[in-house]
């Protein structure tokens, strides 16, 4: 990368603008159209509230994102959990599939992989989960 900043939070869902703030800031030296940073507020967002809902689905923990940018104007923003990790990573990121019962559509990465040019989601029970976005 030829750029790079990295912010932690704790998991409180009011630190969600926060997060989306911080990111867009940072990506703004990139001179982004209005709905390329649009698009990585939403993806950003959908992760952030994946790591405070489920992976920290019972305690309070620490958030942790880094941006990266790199030479050919690429972004890549890795929003990382040390919660309770995800059990089968395929079937979570199917459209529609929830653990969140009634409240929660199961669309978070569905609306991720539409608005990222590419999302990697690496899991382990009991250790936590890392969703890496480009864009
Ligand atoms: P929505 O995002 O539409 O409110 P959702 O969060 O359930 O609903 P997704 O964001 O697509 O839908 O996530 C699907 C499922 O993957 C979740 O219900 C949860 O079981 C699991 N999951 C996603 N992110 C995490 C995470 N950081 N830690 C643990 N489990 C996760
Ligand atoms: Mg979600």
């Amino acid at each position: 990368p030829i750029n790079q900043t990295q912010i932690s939070f704790s998991s409180n869902s009011v630190n969600e603008g926060y997060a989306r703030a911080a990111v867009a800031a940072f990506l703004s030296q990139l001179d982004p159209t209005v709905a390329d940073l649009s698009d990585v507020r939403t993806a950003v967002s959908e992760a952030v509230t994946n790591a405070i809902v489920h992976g920290y689905r019972d305690r309070l923990g620490t958030v942790y994102i880094s941006v990266k940018i790199y030479e050919d104007g690429h972004a890549q923003v890795r929003v990382r959990d040390k919660g309770c990790g995800i059990p089968d990573v395929k079937q979570a990121m199917e459209p529609l599939f929830t653990t969140g019962g009634e409240e929660r559509a199961g669309l978070g990465f569905a609306v991720m992989q539409s608005f990222c040019d590419s999302v990697r989601v690496s899991s382990t029970v009991g250790k936590g989960t890392s969703v890496t976005l480009i864009k």
